[in-house]
């Protein structure tokens, strides 16, 4: 079996060469995402050109995900790209461009000079480092070590007391967003969404370009999470800002929370953040990390993501095949689709809603299922399917490469790029060879077909047809 939730890997440092990149797709990563907080756009740009010249190679779709940074705080950066900050000591965040070191670094957002106040807490790289500020002038905030660690390039900063003065797309977000489409990126991650009219204003710049994913990582983004999931074309539990804009243990339930809400809606979504983050340092994870990479899985999750651990960290392929190893053997679970249907989906009506979820059944009472196959122009079909989380891989049959590289992040979907279908009898045959290319049938198997007909008009679902292989 194959694994049916997705692997997210962010590239960095650790992942820049062409050996790399294809090491750790080898090892299960099939979307890649490029966080602009970080590295240039010559970096990301090779990258990219790696992972579509490697894609034609393998003969595969591979998903690849913009991240703009959004409104949010930044340190600078420092002499050897990092320092230690001990507890008790000052540390001073100023206006000044110069590389930071032990005692100060620059803080390149003139605005929150102004709203910052004594005794309010400055929380660092995913509120690892605590800092309380002590005095604040307009080019330069005195603080004091609460919490002490390494601090690096580029970390985050939070302010969970006040509401920065900041707009949801910055320049920069701006300027990287132009670069991102010209590059022909699959997906647009937009940071700390906090409404849905903010998912709006980007699709404005996106157009049909890319599809957008909302980040959930605000309070605000928590309060309004029907109307945004709506809005979006995928969503992710960013649970890094998220733990430290609400409080840390309410992050379980939010993460349950937000699968359920992009479930219900058929929309991809993604848990991401610490998921092997001891792996960064240790070629072995901990039992806590490979349980909550278990429950993200049983929760339904589409994706999961690695961050800093492919990023940045030492040990990037053996965190792919952890994750890989944990998604199969979740999967082997006789439970699984147990877990899997807990969430229970409404009936609406729809000839679509009728097909898909009697797919389900379908599936569960065949001797050897497969696969089901799916052909769709945009790509709408197979989402819909993917909801039913059915167990089995869909072969997710269209004619755009674009729709095929972005369903590459749809629980469950080997996207494949096919010849036009004008007539029914043509799909069967299709299918089947083109399920037969990808290893997912097999002699004596069965496999469920799907689609909208009459085939290249957009519509909905409406045919389904099982067939044997031979
Ligand atoms: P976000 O809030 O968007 O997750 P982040 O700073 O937490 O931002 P991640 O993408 O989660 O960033 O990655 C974790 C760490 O890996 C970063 O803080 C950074 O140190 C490192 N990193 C990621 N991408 C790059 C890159 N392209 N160049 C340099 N370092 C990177
Ligand atoms: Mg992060
Ligand atoms: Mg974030």
């Amino acid at each position: 079996m194959i694994p049916l939730t997705k692997i997210i890997a962010t590239l960095g440092p650790s992942t820049s060469s062409e050996k790399m990149i294809s090491d750790i797709a080898n090892a299960g990563a099939s979307i890649f995402r490029l966080n602009f907080s970080h590295g240039s756009y010559t970096d990301h740009l090779k990258r990219i050109q790696i992972i579509r010249n490697l894609a034609h190679k393998n003969k595969t779709h591979y998903t690849i995900l913009a991240d703009m940074q959004g409104p949010k705080l930044r340190v600078g950066h420092f002499e050897n790209n990092q320092v230690f900050l001990k507890q008790g000591q000052t540390f001073i965040l100023d206006a000044d461009k110069k590389t930071g070191n032990e005692d100060r670094v620059q803080l390149p957002h003139p605005e929150i000079f102004k709203v910052l106040k004594p005794k309010m807490n400055l929380l660092l790289n995913d509120g690892k480092i605590v800092l309380k500020v002590q005095k604040v002038t307009p080019k330069q905030i005195s603080t004091k070590v609460i919490v002490g660690g390494e601090l690096s390039d580029h970390k985050g900063v939070n302010v969970p007391d006040v509401i920065l003065p900041i707009s949801a797309l910055t320049s920069k977000d701006k300027k990287d967003l132009k670069f991102a489409l010209d590059a022909n990126v699959d997906w647009i991650c937009l940071s700390f969404v906090q409404k849905p009219d903010d998912i709006r204003l980007a699709r404005r710049l996106i157009g049909d370009k890319a599809m957008i994913l909302a980040k959930i990582e605000k309070p605000a983004a928590v309060q309004n999470i029907t109307e945004i999931v709506s809005e979006a074309d995928a969503v992710m539990v960013a649970r890094g800002d998220l733990g430290v804009e609400c409080p840390l243990a309410a992050v379980p339930g939010l993460q349950r929370k937000i699968i359920a809400a992009c479930r219900l809606a058929g929309k991809p979504v993604v848990v991401a953040t610490q998921m092997l983050e001891s792996m960064i340092e240790a070629p072995v994870a901990t039992r806590a990390e490979v349980s909550d990479i278990s429950t993200a899985v049983c929760e339904g999750a589409d994706a999961i993501m690695l961050s800093a651990e492919t990023a940045a960290g030492k040990y990037p392929v053996q965190a792919v095949q952890t994750m890989r190893q944990v998604i199969l053997q979740t999967q082997e679970d006789p439970d699984y689709h147990q877990y899997l249907s807990a969430l229970r989906l409404p009936l609406d009506g729809t000839i679509a809603c009728a097909i898909t979820s009697s797919m389900r059944r379908m599936i569960q009472s065949l001797e050897h299922p497969a696969c089901i196959a799916t052909y769709s122009v945009s790509g709408r079909t197979t989402l819909r399917v993917a909801r039913e989380r059915a167990l089995v891989p869909i072969l997710g049959m269209t004619i755009s490469e674009k729709t095929a590289n972005q369903m590459g992040l749809i629980w469950g979907v080997v996207p494949i790029l096919s010849k036009t279908v004008k007539h029914i009898g043509e799909i069967a045959p299709l299918a089947k060879n083109l399920a037969k290319n990808k290893k997912l049938i097999t002699k004596g198997q069965q496999m469920i077909i799907t689609a909208g007909y009459p085939f290249g008009h957009q519509g909905s679902t409406n045919i389904l047809h099982i067939v044997d292989s031979d």
